[in-house]
């Protein structure tokens, strides 16, 4: 069945996707496993130079891919560059220095009970990587983990999500910078499409969308055993400290919550503010939030601020979850009323709100601030790890021992101090969430080793010793293993006693050797 694709500021049809049958999404695979043979025999630093291709050509032609980004997403052009487009050249560059280091093998400790041998770690290639995308920051969210599991030596497949398909402009970008062939392959569809990929059987899964549907693709790839990275939805708390300076950390805060219209998982979507600066606070983010740009669906093109909701149906979640609030008695400083006919919901700022309220509980995902009083640390620790979320968070505060301490405290994958959803902006991190946010993290050294297979390698000589611990297992090994253990494992070490069991020990296996 054709999927529609719609511009969500002007609401114009944009243009049909039209799903792979099984067929051709084999040969898509089978595509994939040729060219990963080619992309393994390639060096790193070989690897590197495909990579940097892609970061000239989005610098070059950055105006026309923003507006391709712009007319799916509803976001402002200046999100589209900053957010994403940014983020990807950003990553590139940090890979470009880092790459060759992170994949090269390891040497590793080898104990002195080894004796003789030596340990080292291989990152080997696992293979065709697929890779399923949201709707939110379609470019990033192909461009970071495809780059990546490139560099690790794996071919990639890319479904990116049917309400952003950006038809064809992945394969333009591809093209245009000259990387290489069918390295990168984008398969376009919805979420049967998504399933139907899952049963190609591809060597790895990274899956960034919903929780409800990480569940089913987790089911889906357990079949087969494939593992997969699952970064889900997120519920972000901030926690704003009584000795901030004020208009700085409102600056921040509302941008953290209104950045892509509040679509970002990692968006500030409950927001504590120590009780003793609420008052001065909520009206410093109300002054603010006021001075928003919002988008015009009548002046495409027109500067903003902030953008359109992107897809419909957030939209009514988004509507839903207000008007449950108000109906609990939460109060609305400013928005909260779609712009009528339109996908525009001016940014919202509301406070009496209560765990009871789908608005602290659910994720929101739209352009929502909901500020909540507290008293103390202690209760606000409590208050930001009551969610069923944990992918990221940030502390506010001129006391960095105190925002060091909270964040220690914190059930969260991310924590930004004076800052919000910052660590995503540095590659050099790992980004991921735990509970219902997902697991498994990318990006830093994780971001190469969780696309590989790694691999642990011991070596010995091959001489004539036969190990004491093969067979026969005899009396005598019997009764110097225990001595070897005493002397070696408890502290401080007997290194004369170890010394001489290990005499006696090392020859036994070669002199009790079965004989032939
Ligand atoms: P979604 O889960 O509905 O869809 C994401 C992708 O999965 C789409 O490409 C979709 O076609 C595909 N899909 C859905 N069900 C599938 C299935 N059963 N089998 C295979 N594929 C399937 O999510 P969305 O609405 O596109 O995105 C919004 C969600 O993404 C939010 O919850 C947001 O928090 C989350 N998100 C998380 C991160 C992160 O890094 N943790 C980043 C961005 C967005």
């Amino acid at each position: 069945m054709k999927i529609n694709v719609v511009n969500p500021l002007t609401k114009e049809q944009l243009y049909d996707i039209e799903p792979m049958q099984d067929k051709e999404l084999k040969v898509v695979f089978d595509r994939a496993k040729v060219v990963q043979q080619k992309i393994a025999a390639l060096t790193v630093k070989e690897r590197v130079n495909e990579i940097v291709k892609i970061s000239d050509y989005l610098i070059e032609n950055h105006k026309i891919i923003c507006d391709r980004v712009v007319s799916e997403t509803g976001k402002t052009a200046f999100e589209a560059l900053s957010n994403e487009l940014f983020g990807i050249c950003d990553t590139i560059d940090y890979y470009r220095d880092q790459a060759e280091k992170i994949l090269k093998p390891q040497k590793v400790h080898t104990s002195m009970v080894l004796m003789g041998k030596k340990s080292r770690i291989e990152f080997d290639p696992m293979g065709t990587v697929l890779i399923i995308a949201p709707w939110n920051y379609p470019l990033i969210q192909c461009f970071v983990p495809s780059i990546l599991a490139f560099l690790a030596g794996n071919a990639v497949v890319y479904k990116p999500s049917e309400i952003t398909p950006l038809k064809g402009l992945y394969e333009e970008i591809l093209d245009g910078a000259g990387f290489m062939k069918d390295a990168i392959q984008v398969v376009y569809g919805g979420k049967d499409t998504g399933a139907a990929l899952i049963e190609q059987r591809p060597d790895k899964i990274h899956f960034t969308g919903s929780t409800r549907a990480g569940r089913q693709i987790m089911a889906a790839a357990s079949k087969h055993l494939i593992p997969v990275d699952l970064e889900l939805g997120g519920k972000d708390p901030a926690i704003v400290f009584e000795d901030v300076d004020i208009e700085k950390t409102a600056n921040g805060l509302i941008w953290a919550a209104f950045t892509n219209a509040g679509q970002s998982c990692t968006s500030i979507e409950r927001c504590y503010v120590h009780e003793s600066i609420f008052d001065e606070m909520t009206k410093t983010i109300v002054a603010l939030t006021k001075k928003l740009r919002v988008a015009n669906h009548e002046c495409e093109g027109c500067e903003a601020d902030v953008g359109c909701m992107t897809a419909d149906f957030q939209l009514k979640i988004v509507e839903a979850q207000l008007k449950d609030a108000i109906e609990k008695g939460a109060i609305i400083h400013c928005g909260g009323t779609t712009v009528k006919g339109t996908q525009i919901i001016p940014p919202t700022v509301v406070t009496h709100v209560t765990n009871e309220m789908d608005l602290l509980s659910e994720e929101t995902f739209g352009p929502v601030l909901p500020l909540i009083k507290f008293s103390n640390e202690e209760e606000v620790i409590k208050m930001a790890n009551d969610s069923e979320y944990g992918l990221s968070a940030s502390v506010w505060s001129k006391d960095l021992k105190r925002a060091d301490r909270v964040t220690a405290a914190l059930k969260v994958g991310n924590v930004s101090i004076n800052n919000h959803m910052l660590t995503e902006g540095n590659p050099a991190l790992p980004f991921g969430g735990i509970k219902n946010s997902g697991f498994g993290r990318y990006k830093g050294d994780f971001g190469l080793h969780t696309f590989s297979n790694v691999k642990s390698i011991i070596s010995g000589p091959n001489n004539k010793v036969i190990e004491p611990h093969w067979y026969p297992f005899t009396k005598s090994k019997s009764d110097t293993f225990p001595e070897l253990m005493r002397a070696f494992f408890t502290r401080p070490r007997k290194w004369i006693k170890f010394a001489l069991v290990g005499l006696k020990l090392d020859p036994m296996g070669t002199k009790e050797k079965i004989k032939i």
